[in-house]
């Protein structure tokens, strides 16, 4: 088979914000597929780049007394250091702020302008008199034009969810300067979508059937029925001052997002290919063979599958073969949230020392192709984690590699085993076309499904063959041998069909088994007789619940008051549009609800959902020792057991008990309660007791549970 060439985007991450684990949905699901495109032969190119141009960035350098390039070059490298952080290997990952992109900018634009496809409108916009700049709608601020409520940006209001025009808020002012705005007329260019052309065109390339069923579903209603033409102009322009290319023979006007970011992908394409001495045009003439994918969030479908695609087209370039959406990340079942500390950036997860290929398992698992959202659910995070990857997938080495080193000098049988090894384990090669086919679907989550299955049997095989029993008794030395030489075979299977989501942990047990770097290929063979393998080394920890709930206590920020009207806003990009949640909107979103929750009049809100509550583990605790505390008036040392765990919890009851009356009764206490450092040592948890609020019956009350509680027990 004659390998394909292919050539790989993920939308480009704007360059004013950390990446977190919103993002990483994209990045590292792209990564998977490349990665299993590489390892079945193929010529695969997997290319991104910051995008770097806009207004924000241009306002956000000038806050911190920078240029604009010395910002994005900082970003650019905190961006790289954490995608290489999770091991997401791109071939390049670039900037729009190149002189590639300017290029090709320039090059699509003129085309279509040779085309009769660009046209020049002028338009009122909102204009800061005293920064002397336009302003994008997320810069103007005022009251809401539907509810009245405060503050609120110039498109759309977080309050009522209402959407408008930057004309209609009242009391509008500048976000940038706070001084009121003016209307002002301006030149603008457009590029025009709703041309017959585009229309023609983009009837047909949204017929092709390979799209993702949402995605044609949501083309064809953006298209409209057959009569109709329901395709709008694109603003391709802003004025200055911007941060960005200048439009060629347009001296003050700029090329906006649409005509800079995603041309970012050839930009930084052409600069791959002039390093590698590689064919551009190959890859982006009209009529090419190579296959184009760009991955993107659901929420810029429209501009990657209409827009783009026909600004293409008209500019003699080819189309992209397909564009994968995907949905959003929610965690625990609701957006993330900064007062939650569920809105986790890639930095924090690695310098709390979780292992990211944890999140890459986890995220492969549930991942099924289509547009739906995603759902990090921290508690089956910890155990789907810990149950597959290290129960049934690691155990398979630890269990069979020490024997081999022991009994066998570390070499395996000294014969030929593939026919005995498909007679005892008759799935595990076959698997690979099956496991092949999810992955080029994207539905890793059966791919995942199915090699779990795998290890399922293979954990059946050794709890049939017992390899410590015939290891124990004498004379079974050679079934020893065959049984566990079986058993590295199968890891190393295993290991083959993991590779693509977790790359690290099997070039490590690439080392282990002693062999070259695992190809598709390889699951046609078994090692070869008496093959040498090296010690074994404990590739992968469980994952401690404690260091997720230190993770969530890291995010977690406190509601502070703060946004100043200088403070500068979010604005829609390429790729900040691309966020899930961005994190100034949620913070914003966060701080209107305390603001409303002030003014409740029932003592019982703000309500919370069954999720929060759920968030909050309540356990049996038994208090196996109770001491006072040197120094403390009014805390009591508690050693509280969980079942199998203890605890060292300070607890503020000594007013009203003495600790030797405390020891071995059964108490309630919050597990999941990040552990507090005090003066007297580190607090790992909570006592749950009762008390008069308002201080008229003094006194406090340890709850108990019935009898027949035990300790560990979960207090739902
Ligand atoms: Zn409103």
């Amino acid at each position: 088979m004659t390998p394909r060439k292919i050539l790989v985007t993920s939308a480009l991450p704007y360059a004013n914000g950390a990446i977190h684990l919103g993002h990483l949905v994209e990045y590292i699901q792209t990564d998977i597929w490349v990665r299993f495109q590489k390892m079945r032969g193929n010529e695969c190119w997997y290319v991104c780049a910051d995008d770097t141009h806009g207004t924000p960035i241009m306002l956000r350098a000038e806050k911190e007394g920078i240029t604009p390039e010395a910002l994005i070059a900082r970003v650019h490298q905190e961006h790289s250091r954490d995608f290489a952080g999770f091991h997401v290997a791109f071939d390049n990952y670039y900037s729009t702020h190149s002189d590639e992109t300017r290029f090709y900018s320039e090059d699509i634009y003129g085309k279509l302008k040779a085309a009769g496809l660009i046209e020049v409108r002028s338009i009122q916009q909102y204009y800061d008199p005293v920064k002397a700049m336009f302003l994008p709608d997320r810069f103007i601020k005022g009251e809401c034009p539907k509810c009245g409520a405060k503050d609120q940006y110039g498109d759309a209001c977080e309050s009522c969810g209402a959407a408008y025009a930057p004309t209609e808020l009242k009391d509008p002012y500048s976000a940038v300067s706070g001084a009121v705005p003016v209307l002002r007329e301006s030149d603008h260019y457009f590029f025009k979508l709703s041309d017959p052309r585009c229309q023609i065109f983009l009837r047909e390339w949204t017929r092709r059937g390979s799209l993702q069923t949402e995605a044609s579903n949501k083309l064809q209603e953006w298209l409209g029925a057959a009569d109709e033409n329901k395709l709008t102009d694109w603003d391709i322009s802003r004025d200055a001052p911007y941060f960005g290319f200048e439009i060629p023979g347009a001296p003050g006007k700029f090329f906006y997002v649409w005509l800079d970011a995603p041309i970012g992908y050839m930009g930084s394409f052409r600069n791959l290919c002039d390093r590698k001495g590689m064919d551009f045009d190959e890859y982006w003439k009209p009529d090419s063979t190579t296959e184009l994918y760009h991955f993107i969030g659901k929420d810029i479908l429209y501009f990657h599958a209409l827009f783009w695609p026909a600004e293409l087209k008209h500019a003699g370039y080819r189309t992209p073969t397909n564009v994968f959406a995907h949905g959003f990340l929610t965690v625990d079942g609701s957006k993330m949230s900064k007062s939650r500390g569920t809105f986790i950036t890639a930095e924090s997860y690695l310098q709390q020392g979780l292992n990211p290929e944890w999140l890459r398992y986890y995220f492969a698992a549930k991942l099924n192709g289509t547009m739906e959202d995603l759902d990090l659910n921290l508690d089956d995070f910890t155990s789907r984690v810990n149950s597959d990857l290290v129960g049934k997938y690691i155990n398979i080495a630890s269990r069979s590699a020490n024997f081999i080193a022991k009994h066998f000098e570390g070499k395996l049988l000294d014969e030929h085993v593939e026919d005995r090894f498909r007679i005892s384990l008759p799935e595990l090669m076959p698997a690979a076309d099956e496991i092949a086919g999810y992955y080029e679907a994207r539905d890793f989550g059966r791919a995942i499904r199915r090699i779990m299955a795998l290890a399922d049997h293979v954990n059946q095989y050794v709890d049939q063959h017992q390899p410590w029993k015939l290891a124990k008794h004498g004379g079974q030395e050679r079934e020893l041998h065959v049984v566990c030489t079986t058993l590295v075979n199968a890891f190393r299977l295993l290991t083959l069909y993991l590779k693509p989501v977790l790359p690290k942990l099997a070039q490590r047990a690439e080392e282990f088994l002693n062999i070259a770097p695992l190809h598709w290929n390889d699951a046609r063979h078994v090692l070869p007789p008496a093959h040498l393998i090296n010690g074994y080394e404990h590739l992968m920890q469980r994952i401690d619940p404690k260091q997720i709930a230190a993770l969530v206590a890291a995010n977690q920020e406190s509601l502070a008051p703060a946004a100043t009207p200088a403070a500068v806003p979010p604005a829609p990009t390429f790729a900040a549009a691309a966020e899930p949640h961005s994190p100034q909107r949620h913070a914003q979103h966060q701080q209107h609800t305390e603001d409303q929750t002030q003014a409740q009049v029932s003592p019982w809100e703000p309500f919370i959902s069954i999720d929060d509550f759920s968030k909050v583990d309540l356990r049996i605790a038994r208090i196996a020792d109770a001491k006072h505390v040197e120094g403390a008036d009014k805390l009591i040392q508690l050693t509280l057991e969980l079942g199998g765990e203890t605890r060292n919890v300070f607890a503020g009851i000594k007013s009203a008990y003495d600790p030797a009356t405390l020891i071995g009764r059964l108490t309630v206490m919050v597990a999941n309660l990040a552990p507090r450092k005090m003066k007297f040592g580190l607090s790992e948890g909570m006592v749950l007791a009762a008390s008069d609020t308002d201080g008229k019956s003094p006194g406090l009350f340890l709850l108990s549970p019935d009898s027949g509680a035990q300790p560990g027990m979960r207090v739902k």
